[in-house]
């Protein structure tokens, strides 16, 4: 019998996740064994798995990168457009967003604020010491993060931009060591980039068990009553990720890359599933960077680059989705929002999506920074707590997507001749 292509095994694993999830609920049990805990079990071992490799894989791969991209000018070239698709692709997501939430007005139920019909919900506590206190000055300290006081610590606590940061500037020089030791400090990361590659390979074939335990955790443990009120919310983020990825998405891979966006998605299908199960960018970067490479076609030495940056500053799905809730806290409170309180939202959106991590729930922060600008309390986000499980893993997906989507328009600008090309 053929084997089935990996993406069709985790979406199989999906499904029956979902059934697996729905029948067992959080306290089914057999034999004294809560199913619950064997999905809780298999999920966490699969993202410890993944998480396990994010260090050495951010820091190997920028360095590697940087020193097959050579530095000076090409470097330059690179970084510039980079920073360039980045900031478009999530400008054009923000506005989306805010064309949809604008339109579709899911915070006004019978021309009301929904705020009195939707309720905060009972359980604020948890994200409330993280949020409280927030103001639009946190902008700035995301980015003080960037040059970390202590790089160990930083990597300990997963502070992405600080550790990409340290790695592009080691890189660099290195890159401009001569001679014997500098060959040796060459050889030795991209020994290292090799080996991290292969363990990601080992962790991708039980992928599909990992997805398993992670969507039936979430199933089990998501009343769908949740969702009634916020319906209309739910249905204005989801419809405005769509049109970012099945509409500006294709449009740029067509038009600016010169690919077929439907070698694209199947290309991703892998990565995208698993962003959608672990709801973070930074555990999906090494299968992302399999995808780049292996199904995409792109160079070790674009996808190294572009990636590992990608996971941590681009997140178009993040990015949307502070817009859309931003804005319908706003309609919720009843607050008529002017443009340039709209202004605001679409500028802190953006800032902050660069510098929120990709870890699960990292926008509600982010959220509540962008609400302290425009003067609602952090309270407000208890609004959307119910739904936020499940839009996490939608707009993950679309964040990888944008990353990758980035390899592949870079890998094309730069030249590059067997991207997407099988
Ligand atoms: N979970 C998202 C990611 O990892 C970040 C967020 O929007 O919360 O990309």
């Amino acid at each position: 019998m053929p084997k089935l292509k990996l993406h069709w095994q985790i979406l199989i694993a999906l499904v029956l996740a979902v059934i697996a999830g729905s029948l067992s609920g959080r306290e089914g049990a057999l034999f004294g064994l809560r199913f619950y805990d064997v999905y809780v079990f298999l999920g966490t071992l699969f993202l410890n798995a993944l998480k396990m490799l994010i260090v050495p894989l951010i820091v190997s791969a920028i360095i590697t990168g940087i020193m097959n991209i050579g530095g000076g000018n090409n470097l330059g070239t690179l970084g510039a457009k980079t920073i360039v698709y980045y900031m478009s692709t999530s400008l054009l997501a923000i506005l989306v967003g805010l064309l949809v939430v604008n339109t579709l007005q899911p915070g006004v139920v019978d021309g009301q604020p929904a705020k009195e019909v939707i309720g905060l919900q009972a359980d604020t506590s948890s994200f409330m010491d993280k949020v409280e206190g927030k103001g639009a000055g946190d902008v700035v300290e995301i980015f003080l993060r960037t040059v970390p006081p202590n790089i160990v610590s930083a990597a300990a606590d997963g502070q992405m931009l600080g550790l990409i940061f340290f790695s592009l500037l080691f890189g660099y020089f290195m890159a401009h060591i001569e001679g014997r030791h500098g060959q040796t400090l060459k050889d030795f990361w991209q020994a290292v980039f090799d080996v991290m590659m292969k363990i990601t390979d080992l962790i991708m074939k039980f992928s599909p068990i990992g997805v398993f335990g992670l969507v039936a955790k979430v199933v089990s443990s998501t009343g769908l009553e949740a969702f009634a009120p916020l319906a209309m919310f739910f249905f204005s983020v989801i419809l405005a990720l769509l049109i970012h990825i099945l509409v500006i998405m294709p449009l740029i891979l067509k038009f600016v890359a010169g690919v077929s966006p439907i070698k694209m998605y199947k290309a991703m299908a892998p990565a995208l599933l698993t962003a959608f199960s672990t709801s973070s960018s930074s555990a999906t970067l090494p299968i992302t960077m399999e995808c780049v490479e292996k199904n995409a076609g792109v160079s070790n030495k674009t996808s190294s680059f572009v990636l590992p940056l990608g996971a941590t500053v681009n997140m178009d799905g993040t990015a949307l989705y502070e817009c859309v809730a931003a804005v319908f806290i706003a309609q919720a409170y009843g607050l008529d929002l002017s443009f340039g309180m709209q202004f605001t939202i679409v500028l802190t959106a953006l800032l902050t999506s660069i510098g929120v991590a990709g870890i699960p729930s990292a926008s509600l922060v982010a959220i509540a920074i962008i609400l302290a600008a425009i003067g609602l309390p952090a309270e407000g986000i208890g609004l959307i707590l119910a739904v936020d499980r499940v839009l996490d893993m939608c707009r993950t997906s679309v964040n990888v997507f944008s990353d990758s989507c980035g390899a592949v328009v870079l890998a094309k600008l730069q030249g590059e001749k067997d991207v997407l090309r099988a």
